[in-house]
């Protein structure tokens, strides 16, 4: 049985990032050494992270002024560092979801924390948008697709502060005005690459303006200033990296992938409007592009589990279960995810609903 992935992360990568990846593993540019056993100083790694980060900013059209960086520890540490290298006296936090308010969670421990607005009350269904954003913050910080609750801010705001932005779960999804971010960052496992590497895109001019200490290791100017090479970086996540933004490239850039997405989730959410079984959970107009979440409607609840192992152990439809804190399904469609993929789920969905 053909399996289709609809993991939420680690998730769905092109087979090609993968074939490429697993090759450079055995045999690295036919130097007869693994990717795995050679120093990140080799002379063969440096031009990985260069290309990989001249990728990032021709794909993402990065103006001038903007270092982007590999690291480890996940988005997960970048909440801390965050707050660590900017939080001087006070920051905004937008509350839309698990990961925003972990993220606020570590801001607390720096200095004051704004919460401009929240979606909390109603099981973050919706992006709040009503607020204002303190002018004396020091930044405002914002999480663009909730991957739990699959709602997603799909453009830039503006903003009187620096907008930082966790994208881990849709970059390189659109096009993106990086000049109105002060910071854009991410684990990548969601849509970049395999677990392990985490890409900050950071405005220099923002770097250096707190007055704490911050150890080595958390002070973004020693990575930027050693080009993501002041320790060992994540070699293979970093070259996985590399043939994903190769790869995106070739398929026409951020703006296909855009397109793609689009029409992916057209088809998807065509299906959970249509079809009598199911609902969707988000607010219709802030619905994310990359993780679609539904569920069965009332007079159909008993029939959930039912659903799940057909589509899973019958179907092949691998990771359609919801998060437990909104249950139901989510079906992840990131960059990777074929349209046929969303075509089966539909076929699956519609079967389903066939027998009942
Ligand atoms: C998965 C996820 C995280 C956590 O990423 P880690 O790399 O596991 O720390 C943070 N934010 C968002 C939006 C995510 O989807």
């Amino acid at each position: 049985m053909k399996k289709y992935n609809f993991n939420a992360g680690p998730s769905m990568l092109p087979r090609e990032v993968i074939e490429a990846t697993a090759a450079q593993c055995l045999d690295f540019n036919g130097s007869g050494l693994s990717l795995m056993e050679i120093s990140h100083r080799a002379k063969d790694f440096q031009p990985v992270v260069d290309e990989a980060v001249a990728l990032f900013k021709e794909l993402l059209s990065i103006p001038e002024g903007y270092s982007v960086i590999f690291l480890g520890g996940g988005a997960s540490l970048e909440f801390c560092m965050i707050p660590y290298n900017f939080l001087e006296k006070k920051a905004a936090y937008l509350n839309t979801g698990v990961w925003a308010k972990k993220a606020m969670k570590e801001a607390k421990l720096f200095g004051e924390v704004v919460e401009v607005a929240s979606s909390a009350e109603a099981t973050y269904t919706y992006i709040p948008k009503d607020y204002t954003i303190p002018a004396d913050a020091d930044y405002f910080h914002i999480t663009t697709n909730n991957t739990i609750y699959g709602t997603e801010i799909r453009k830039d705001l503006d903003s009187p502060v620096p907008v930082i932005a966790d994208m881990s779960s849709d970059i390189f999804s659109r096009p993106i005005d990086v000049s109105k971010y002060g910071m854009i960052y991410g684990g990548a496992q969601k849509n970049l690459a395999m677990a392990g590497v985490t890409f900050v895109i950071v405005r220099d001019d923002m770097l250096g303006k707190v007055s704490r200490q911050i150890p080595t290791m958390l002070d973004y100017r020693t990575h930027v200033e050693k080009g993501s090479m002041f320790n060992t970086p994540p070699v293979v996540p970093i070259y996985s990296a590399l043939e994903t933004l190769r790869w995106i490239k070739r398929n026409g850039g951020v703006e296909a992938m855009d397109k793609l997405a689009k029409q992916r989730a057209e088809i998807v959410y065509g299906e959970i409007d249509r079809n009598k079984l199911f609902h969707g959970t988000a607010n219709v107009e802030d619905r994310s592009l990359m993780n679609l979440c539904f569920v069965m409607n009332e007079e159909y609840k008993e029939l959930e589990k039912d659903f799940l192992d057909f589509a899973m152990k019958e179907r092949g439809m691998v990771g359609i279960k919801g998060h437990r804190s909104v249950g139901g399904f989510r079906a992840s469609c990131y960059n990777a995810q074929t349209i046929e993929g969303c075509e089966a789920l539909v076929a699956c969905m519609k079967e389903f609903e066939a027998k009942h």
